[in-house]
């Protein structure tokens, strides 16, 4: 077989990241890490915010630890959480909630999300990543086995420019445009779900603890987070019926207002928004595939299902660590392109089987919340059940590999804090 050398400039840049969210920041990252020469590009401009419950699970602590970026994200003072607590409606308010606690000493951060993301963004740009804020990609390329992948961006002035990339990482979130771009969007499923996100001051409820209250027409989760003088929450309202949906931005407040006046424990003074609203939804993101020809998608692109159980942050990091060890071990060489496709097929088997575990969990208590008979049955019955409770918070919060082994000692920096109990 006769060899031609391989032409001089394949494509522009080795990858482009598209999107600088936690998926797209941290795979540019471990690749610029490895010697990969990266451009990531983002629409937005950071810190910028995002809707989110904003609770980083055990889990995706874990995973930060493992990836050595937990120091920089505990230097934005994120709270810290030993559990959730899970409240039905009772009369005239919440009953009793089931506590869960997180276990091995476990813990989950409250963090801001505008701080979180600029930080692990600020780490890839220190790694040797060409950031470049305000970029909106509007086309893309798969790419294939003799062609670079392409993207059209429109820059910060309106200027088009076209870019070639030897691989295509489509880290750009919910509605992802690279995923439907490429052809890897599913079907939507039905029926759809809308949030809204606060950010709210005020003290009372232990700051230990997030709370869901899993109400009959919304859910309502309320987690503290970094703000700067511990009185800021989160809080984040979730919808699905139509008539909520179609009026949420005017009446959600109200709703939101209503389910936390009866939280237990109660507040000193009443809260008060401080930012937001920001705005979410449809969730329900199936895709085909995460890979087609040079293109991987990572994060929420990826598929995404329910926000429910928190679970996002974590997957985000995992498929973007999964993505770079494929693009780092699968391509070899540095200009001939042949075998790239090949080398990159791993990754949509790779992350399938590495989140169902996952997925199914989460479609399972999804399952029981949406329907009232159930939530009651289920739910109801955890009030007296506190280790079940703490089992499923653990599972919940992405740390099922550590019943298989001595959990890691991934909390060695902070010591877990004396709970005051201040609400029971
Ligand atoms: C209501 C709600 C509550 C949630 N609560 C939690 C929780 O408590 N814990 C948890 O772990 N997860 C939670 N999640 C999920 C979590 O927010 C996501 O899973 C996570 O942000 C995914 O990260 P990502 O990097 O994939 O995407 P994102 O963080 O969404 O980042 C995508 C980036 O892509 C950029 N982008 C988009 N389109 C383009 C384009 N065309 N060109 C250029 N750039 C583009 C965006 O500007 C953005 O910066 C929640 C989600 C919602 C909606």
């Amino acid at each position: 077989m006769s060899w031609s050398p391989p032409p001089r400039k394949v494509s522009d840049t080795q990858v482009i990241v598209v999107g600088g969210g936690p998926a797209g920041a941290v795979t540019g990252l471990l690749l610029a890490q490895r010697g990969w020469q990266v451009e990531l590009v983002d629409r937005a401009r950071f810190p910028r915010n995002k809707a989110c419950g904003e609770c980083l699970n055990p889990g995706g602590v874990a995973l930060l630890a493992e990836l050595g970026l937990v120091e920089s994200v505990l230097a934005t003072s994120p709270a810290v959480l030993e559990g959730w607590d899970l409240a039905l409606p009772g009369d005239g308010g919440w009953q009793p909630p089931a506590r869960g606690r997180f276990r091995g000493g476990d813990r989950a951060l409250g963090i801001c999300r505008a701080t979180f993301d600029a930080a692990l963004l600020g780490e890839a740009r220190a790694a040797g990543v060409r950031v470049r804020e305000g970029v909106r990609v509007v086309k893309a390329h798969p790419g294939g086995p003799d062609k670079p992948a392409a993207v059209e961006l429109v820059l910060p002035g309106g200027g088009r420019q076209r870019r070639t990339a030897r691989v295509l990482v489509g880290a750009d979130g919910l509605n992802s445009r690279i995923r439907s771009e490429v052809g890897l969007a599913g079907p939507v499923a039905d029926p759809p779900k809308a949030s809204l996100t606060w950010r709210i001051r005020g003290t009372g409820p232990s700051r230990h603890q997030g709370r869901l209250l899993l109400g009959r027409r919304s859910t309502v989760g309320l987690a503290p987070v970094a703000g700067p003088d511990a009185t800021h929450w989160n809080a984040t309202l979730v919808v699905v019926e139509e008539a909520d949906r179609a009026n949420l931005l005017r009446r959600g407040w109200s709703i939101m207002s209503a389910a936390l006046q009866g939280i237990p424990g109660g507040w000193r003074r009443e809260p008060r928004v401080v930012a937001g609203p920001w705005g979410s939804g449809h969730f329900d993101r199936p895709v085909q595939a995460a890979r087609t020809g040079r293109t991987l998608l990572v994060g929420d692109a990826a598929g995404y299902f329910d926000p429910l159980t928190g679970q996002g942050i974590y997957r985000a990091l995992l498929s973007a660590r999964l993505a770079a060890d494929t693009i780092d071990q699968g391509l070899t060489g540095d200009a001939r392109m042949g075998s790239d496709v090949e080398g990159l097929a791993p990754y949509g088997p790779l992350i399938f089987s590495s989140l169902r575990a996952g997925r199914l969990l989460q479609r399972a208590v999804e399952g029981v919340v949406s329907r009232s008979p159930l939530r009651q049955l289920c739910l109801g019955g955890l009030r007296y059940l506190p280790r079940a409770t703490s089992w499923l918070i653990h599972l919940t919060g992405d740390r099922a590999g550590s019943l298989l082994r001595v959990p890691e000692p991934v909390w060695p920096l902070h010591p877990p804090r004396t709970i005051h109990e201040d609400h029971r």
